[in-house]
């Protein structure tokens, strides 16, 4: 078969593919350098990770379609050929799986599904980070707030606080939107200054996430390294 660039260029990489087919197309497009086909199959499994907390969150019904083990699949494959955007968000979901799966693999019939070793200890080291960022950003209002001192308003955010970091597979994700706390029995001022919290401390976690994994001061430099190696 003859090569034809501008039938390549027309190839579109649907993320209907499944994704074992997307982390092949993104394998080989990068060990034989065809940038177009590289960055469309990023494009294609950034609809499950993609690089806004906005993107993210709403990309969370589209993820439930994926197992474990492929995350943990994608996450090799994007670490191996550099596609560091989608690395960070496909890291920072592999951080909040179960801590037996991160340490052993995911059990399969043919081999446990590992995270490469780079992998594996980038997520041990962020969990770390993250049940720090949870209570210092996230959840600082639960946690640290001194502005109220209502003695039923500080019973109730330390026992609260005390539920949260308890039997959570050793993680309190700082990402997440915390409902659970959303009608606790705290005076409004204290409720709002919690609604508040959460609500900008998610996105100033989520901006903290490429330097969580090493990869990048921040969003914008993935992103545009991502597009350099595509022009
Ligand atoms: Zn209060």
């Amino acid at each position: 078969m003859s090569y034809d660039p501008v039938s390549l260029f027309r190839y579109n990489v649907s993320h209907k593919l499944e994704c074992s087919v997307l982390c092949g197309i993104l394998h080989m497009s990068s060990k034989y350098n065809v940038p177009h086909i590289r960055h469309r199959a990023i494009i294609a499994l950034q609809h499950y990770f993609p690089p806004t907390l906005d993107g993210f969150c709403v990309a969370k019904a589209v993820r439930t379609s994926l197992r474990v083990r492929d995350t943990f699949h994608i996450a090799n494959v994007a670490s191996q050929t550099d596609a560091s955007a989608l690395l960070a968000s496909v890291l920072i979901f592999c951080a909040q799986q179960h801590l037996d799966y991160i340490l052993d693999g995911v059990p399969h019939p043919g081999g446990a599904k590992e995270l490469t070793r780079t992998n594996r200890s980038a997520v041990l080291h962020a969990r770390h980070q993250l049940n720090h960022l949870a209570r210092s950003v996230t959840l600082r209002a639960l946690y640290y707030s001194e502005e109220c001192t209502r003695q039923n308003c500080l019973l109730v955010k330390r026992t609260e606080g005390a539920k949260l970091l308890e039997g959570r597979n050793g993680l309190v994700n700082p990402l997440s939107k915390f409902s659970c706390l959303s009608d606790i029995p705290v005076c409004a001022d204290c409720r709002e200054k919690l609604h508040e919290g959460i609500i900008i401390g998610r996105e100033e976690v989520w901006q903290k996430v490429p330097e969580i994994f090493g990869l990048a001061p921040d969003w914008d430099t993935l992103v545009k390294k991502d597009d350099a190696d595509y022009d």
